[in-house]
């Protein structure tokens, strides 16, 4: 199948496609798939209002009733699963069993919304006045923007639409301007989903817009947006969350990580290799979650390094398309170029790299293949403490416990960090408030591959945001707390009197 085949595969029209000034390439091959037509900024004010206006419709239904919208928007994504998949393998240069999982995610978490809309629990709070009822109750907020980043190109959009829309809330996605192709592609299957759920969805419920940084800082700086959900590189979080925050708005930040792994004494090699692998150069090290940092113990170290090594060789590398292939291209060449230039600081700052060389022989030409790296470290200097968005793997050693968390601990992200030992003091230390500071902590599983049932998200530069599972869905609603006195005295809290 050409490229061109592939976006109308997944619903897209040559309208679509073309006649735009937006020039979309694939990562597999650098080629051209299409030009598509980019939101003027001019129009943004209008598409805000028609969020503003859908709000005022969208909260009056009961949440059930819009967690059905929501059913539906799975039912169809179930039945485009394949050609989505195909779609974001073809513009994020995912293998297939990545691009087909990343579907699976936004139909999990359309089945989790579901449930949480009739869900959205408040509480009774026992009044410490005769006669009174205490409570809390959550209501919808208004239009949620969503910013989303390319290497989770539409799984980022539905972790915050499905939970905003059971919340009452219409959304505005401006995906990145690498990969609008597989949204346009989603918003054809959430319009197939509105069509079936009839006239309860007002127009412009759920909207698109095309283009990048301006367009992005039009949902930052609008006082019509209270939610803006912003999933990219810190460098934009701190562009974006300081806007939101200085018009009171909430901002929920998805940023960078630099996630770790320790590896202790008792450790099951055998798992630790294996998760070390999917977790490093799965997606090429471009998930916000890829494992960055290998914290070992000096007693294994030699022998599991030496076993990384020998696997990283016989690494496939090459078309995403290719069954077999596990490891895919970058993103773009300038990607590739940072990772090149990391790995000679690396050298610079006293690493030893193995891999990390660009790869032209035997992978289609025009995309930035890259041999994954490892790089022996001798210390955690300023390149490991930097998230470098591709597939490099720093090792460093460590002696007692406690320095490992401390070296986990020790850089500016805060998003994802595992350890792997037998030893329950361990693994309960780690996991406790003196153990890893992040928003992710595991136990025998590497740091990437979160399940949609828990929060997702993380500290310190990483931006503090949650999304998807747990109570996450309370980001994207107001509480109130409300009490009501249904006796006849009117007595003040805390014993005051105030007697006329
Ligand atoms: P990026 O920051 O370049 O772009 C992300 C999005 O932000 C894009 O839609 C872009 O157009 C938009 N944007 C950029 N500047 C903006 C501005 N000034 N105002 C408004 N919008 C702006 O990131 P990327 O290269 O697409 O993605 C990779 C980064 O995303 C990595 O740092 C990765 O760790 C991070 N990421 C984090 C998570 C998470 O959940 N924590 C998930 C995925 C990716």
């Amino acid at each position: 199948m050409t490229h061109i085949d592939v976006a109308k595969a997944a619903g897209l029209s040559e309208t679509d496609l073309t006649g735009g000034s937006l020039a979309v390439h694939s990562p597999i091959d650098g080629a051209e798939v299409a030009r598509i037509k980019a939101t003027d900024p001019a129009e943004m004010p209008a598409i805000i209002a028609r969020s503003q206006s859908a709000f005022k419709t969208w909260r009056n239904l009961p949440a059930p009733r819009r967690g059905e919208l929501v059913r539906l928007i799975g039912e169809e994504l179930r039945a485009a699963k394949e050609e989505l998949g195909a779609l974001v393998t073809l513009e994020a240069g995912k293998i297939r069993s990545e691009g087909l999982g990343e579907v699976q995610e936004m139909i999990d978490i359309c089945d989790f919304a579901v449930g949480l809309s009739r869900q959205l629990y408040g509480l009774t709070i026992a009044s410490e006045r005769a006669g009174h009822k205490m409570s809390e109750t959550w209501h919808p907020m208004g239009p949620c923007g969503v910013i989303s980043a390319f290497n989770f190109p539409v799984a980022v959009w539905s972790w915050n639409a499905a939970l905003a829309l059971v919340c009452g809330n219409p959304v505005i996605w401006k995906p990145s301007e690498k990969t609008p192709l597989t949204a346009m592609a989603t918003m054809k299957i959430v319009e197939r989903a509105l069509a079936r759920f009839g006239d309860d969805a007002p127009d412009g419920l759920l909207q698109l817009i095309i283009g990048g940084a301006e367009i992005g800082e039009a949902l930052a700086i609008s006082k019509d947006v209270p939610i803006l959900s912003a999933t990219g590189s810190t460098r934009m979080g701190s562009i974006v969350g300081p806007a939101v925050m200085s018009r009171w708005g909430r901002p929920i930040l998805e940023l960078g990580g630099n996630n770790a792994m320790v590896v202790a004494p008792s450790a099951d090699i055998d798992m630790a290799v294996r998760a070390i692998i999917f977790s490093a150069v799965g997606t090429a090290g471009q998930r916000c979650t890829s494992l960055r940092r290998l914290i070992v113990h000096k007693s294994v170290k030699d022998g599991l390094v030496d076993r990384l090594v020998k696997a990283y060789a016989s690494l496939p590398i090459g078309d995403p398309r290719e069954a077999g292939t596990l490891v895919g291209p970058l993103v773009d060449a300038a990607s590739r170029d940072a990772m090149l230039r990391a790995l000679e600081v690396a050298k610079s700052e006293g690493g030893t790299v193995f891999g990390g060389t660009a790869v032209t022989e035997g992978v289609p030409k025009g995309g930035a293949y890259v041999v994954p790296a490892i790089a022996l470290m001798p210390a955690q200097t300023d390149i490991v403490k930097a998230e470098t968005f591709a597939p490099i793997l720093y090792v460093m050693e460590y002696e007692a416990l406690e320095d490992a968390i401390a070296l986990q601990n020790n850089v500016p992200q805060g998003l994802s960090s595992c350890i792997f030992t037998l030893n329950m003091r361990e693994a309960e230390t780690f996991l406790s408030a003196q153990g890893s500071d992040c928003g992710i902590a595991n136990v025998n599983i590497g740091p990437s591959g979160a399940e949609i049932g828990g929060a997702f998200g993380g500290e310190k530069q990483t931006g503090g945001g949650r999304e998807s599972g747990s109570d996450a869905w309370k980001g994207y609603m107001r509480r109130q707390t409300s009490t009501v006195n249904y006796s006849a005295e009117l007595p003040l809290a805390q014993g005051v009197k105030f007697d006329l």
